[in-house]
């Protein structure tokens, strides 16, 4: 008789439950409420009325191993040697006894970790890999998000926003990440160089040209050698044929630029989702600390504190008081790039009360 089938090899996402902290596995699902002590803290109380406490502290999503090492060594020392990462790249160490809540803050202030993040203040940034990890970025998110962090975090440790407010990254035009409250979002704004020389050994022609979202890429011999050619008043200049074709070179120094985006969340109980609108575009892509988009985010969370009701997201109160008015009131200028000219728009925009086509 044949031998019984291998069974599969699972390797995709071990179960979580195994790491959670011993009090959040015995009450999952038995949770009754929970409260804000302080900003950075969460008190959350099970229906038996054992309170669990949680401190949260903000990392950079990409780690090095030393400090992995010393904030999974605070966890042993101060909590109860269990951590858990949000998905906004924030740590949290939980501990059952509220005594043990600042000396674990002290512990995290003295070896220079911000502890916030909770409640009504901006948390980190969620971010893309950049650089460092990706093979299509135009910018380096990771970066961006150290920059405007680093000037934001006050607002981090602090509740001084009307709400929460979730920033978001993405480094390429195309792929993750990219919807929140604001988004900082690469902006490419030429069509891609041809390296005609690599494109037959390098590219699959038919997926590139398959790859397109407005038929722009078409086959072409060039100097003998298949190749590809584009046809630049149709390209859109979304990037989406470099990853399957590198020699379709689109990131570019100064023409690769950043974009903010607005008011962009989730549905919840009580509303529905909404989708982020453009409100700054051709925003220098200037590393090493991204100064002119960090100072078009400081000026709308400014006037978002300034402006807003208690409670309201950003989308909330850029529909309250509508969106000619959030121009004025951030003096961000609203030029005719605002408006989305792509023929392919027609759809989106007749989906809008105001403009019709
Ligand atoms: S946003 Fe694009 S470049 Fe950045 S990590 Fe995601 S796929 Fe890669
Ligand atoms: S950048 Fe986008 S629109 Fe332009 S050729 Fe490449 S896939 Fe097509």
């Amino acid at each position: 008789m044949a031998d019984a089938p291998r069974p599969p090899i699972e390797s995709g996402c071990p179960d979580g439950f195994q790491y959670m902290h011993p009090l959040m596995r015995k009450h999952y699902g038995n949770w009754d409420y929970h409260e804000d002590p302080q900003p950075g803290v969460l008190k959350h109380v099970a229906k038996d009325g054992t309170p669990l406490f949680t401190v949260r502290a903000g990392t950079q999503r990409i780690l090095d191993v030393f400090t992995l090492r010393k904030l999974c060594d605070i966890g042993d020392e101060f909590a109860d040697g269990h951590v858990h990462f949000t998905i906004r790249s924030n740590i949290e160490y939980m501990v059952a006894d509220e005594s043990r809540v600042q000396p674990l803050i002290d512990k995290l202030t003295e070896e220079g970790f911000i502890v916030g993040g909770t409640k009504n203040s901006v948390t980190m940034i969620s971010h893309t890999q950049g650089w460092l990890h990706c093979d299509i970025p135009g910018t380096d998110a990771s970066g961006v998000v150290k920059s405007m962090m680093d000037e934001l975090i006050d607002e981090f440790r602090n509740w001084n926003m009307p709400n929460r407010v979730h920033l978001t990254t993405s480094c390429c035009q195309i792929n993750c990440g990219g919807q929140g409250d604001i988004a900082i979002n690469v902006q490419h704004t030429k069509p891609p160089k041809i390296n005609h020389d690599l494109v037959a050994n390098v590219c699959e022609r038919p997926s590139v040209v398959a790859r397109c979202p407005v038929a722009a890429i078409r086959p072409a011999m060039v100097d003998g050698k298949p190749s590809l050619e584009v046809d630049e008043k149709k390209c859109i200049c979304c990037g989406a044929c470099f990853p399957p074709c590198p020699p379709m070179q689109i990131n570019d120094a100064e023409h690769s630029k950043l974009a903010i985006w607005v008011g962009g969340n989730h549905s919840n109980a009580r509303g529905k989702p909404t989708f982020q609108k453009l409100v700054a575009a051709g925003i220098p892509n200037n590393p090493p600390r991204w100064p002119e988009a960090t100072a078009i985010v400081k000026k709308i969370l400014k006037v978002y504190k300034e402006d807003a009701k208690d409670w309201e997201r950003i989308n909330d109160w850029v529909e309250r008081i509508g969106w000619p008015r959030f121009f004025e009131l951030t003096e961000l200028p609203f030029t005719k790039f605002h408006i989305d000219n792509w023929r392919g728009a027609r759809n989106s925009l007749n989906a809008s009360a105001h403009i019709r086509f």
